[in-house]
């Protein structure tokens, strides 16, 4: 039995190039706040030639977050989803109207992709060890995957956001919004940095990010997309954008190999497994952080086929990366070579 384990802590799976100077063009400067959060970190780039009061922003940026955090996460038991996860009650649980409205685009998202993401796989990757728990070394048993898929299904989870509350029609049913919340908190704090009047930003937490404006140097904000086969250290591609966000889904850090087989962490709500496919990593970009983040993972969970023509016919712009044997190819969807063009 051969395992690897993968690495508990997260890196970006988009590393950012942008101007680290302090000064750019024009006497504008380029302030950088970064800092902890989900179990990863956030970087939050602000270009502008005013002065501002770096301390109450990051102040305010470290609210946003624990917010987000307090309501979404399933790595503290006093979180508003870990105590809706954790209730048997299928009636209606109240929740803020943030968490709710979450909950509702999720679903909604999960009906557009035909449940290939799926917040309610909550149970599923529990069972294999990617969620708040332990790691596993090989897989589960097809006994425990048919009871874990038992207590999944979008058309089990329900959101009024009129009183506002959630519920499930299944006791055991539990939600994990890791493939959303991330995207969510850059696009959260991408409205802070609106309504404090800046104009020119880039927003990182996780690998999802969402830019606004351009860079210290005046022009687009530089993104590296990492390769698979050497996270941290090889660029497959660089893209140049403005007012755009991207997220980026992928096998290659979160994942054991049992038997020479990878088992990652992204899971097809379908068969109740991690995606078995050739597809490396996904990489969208849209309007939102929290919509690019959740499109990724679904991209992943539909594979190189399906998920390429979903995309066109959805006008998604994607960019998948296809492991080729020791080599990687790359597809890009007609949205994404339109967005990226240099
Ligand atoms: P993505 O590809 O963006 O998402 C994959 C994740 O989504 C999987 O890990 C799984 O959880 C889920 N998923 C898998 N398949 C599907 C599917 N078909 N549909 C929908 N979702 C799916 N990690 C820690 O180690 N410590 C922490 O304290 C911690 N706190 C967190 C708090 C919050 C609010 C959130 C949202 C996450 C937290 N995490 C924590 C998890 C970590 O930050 C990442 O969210 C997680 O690894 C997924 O992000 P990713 O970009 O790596 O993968």
């Amino acid at each position: 039995m051969i395992s690897t384990h993968r690495r508990k802590f997260f890196l970006p799976c988009i590393a950012l190039l942008h101007a680290l100077a302090a000064c750019g063009d024009q006497g504008l400067t380029n302030y950088q706040l970064s800092g902890p959060t989900m179990g990863t970190r956030f970087s939050v780039a602000v270009v502008t030639e005013s002065e501002f009061d770096q301390q109450q922003l990051q102040a305010r940026i470290h609210e946003t977050l624990d917010d987000v955090d307090r309501r979404m996460s399933t790595y503290r038991t006093d979180s508003e989803v870990s105590k809706f996860n954790h209730s048997s009650s299928t009636d209606w649980i109240p929740v803020s109207r943030a968490l709710c409205e979450a909950v509702d685009e999720a679903i909604e998202l999960s009906n557009l992709t035909g449940g290939a993401f799926d917040i309610t796989v909550g149970p599923l990757v529990d069972l294999w060890g990617f969620g708040p728990g332990d790691s596993l070394n090989e897989p589960p048993s097809d006994d425990a995957i048919a009871e874990a898929i038992s207590r999944t299904g979008r058309v089990h989870l329900h959101a009024n956001c009129e009183i506002p509350a959630i519920r499930k029609d299944l006791a055991g049913l539990h939600i994990d919004l890791s493939a959303y919340a991330k995207g969510l908190a850059a696009d959260e704090i991408a409205s802070l940095l609106d309504n404090q009047g800046i104009a020119n930003y880039l927003v990182e937490i996780g690998g999802d990010l969402r830019a606004r404006g351009h860079n210290a140097s005046k022009t687009k904000w530089r993104i590296a997309i990492e390769s698979p086969y050497q996270p941290g250290n090889a660029v497959e591609k660089i893209i140049h954008i403005h007012d755009l966000s991207v997220a980026t889904s992928g096998d290659y850090r979160n994942f054991f190999e049992f038997e020479g087989q990878r088992y990652s962490h992204t899971i097809d709500p379908r068969t109740g497994r991690p995606v078995a496919h050739d597809l490396a990593s996904v990489t969208v970009l849209a309007d939102d952080a929290a919509q690019a983040d959740a499109l990724a993972t679904a991209l992943m969970v539909l594979g190189p086929e399906a998920g390429m023509v979903f995309a066109e016919r959805q006008s998604i712009a994607a960019y998948l990366l296809l492991r080729d044997g020791s080599s990687i190819t790359e597809r890009m969807s007609t949205q994404f070579m339109a967005l990226t063009d240099p």
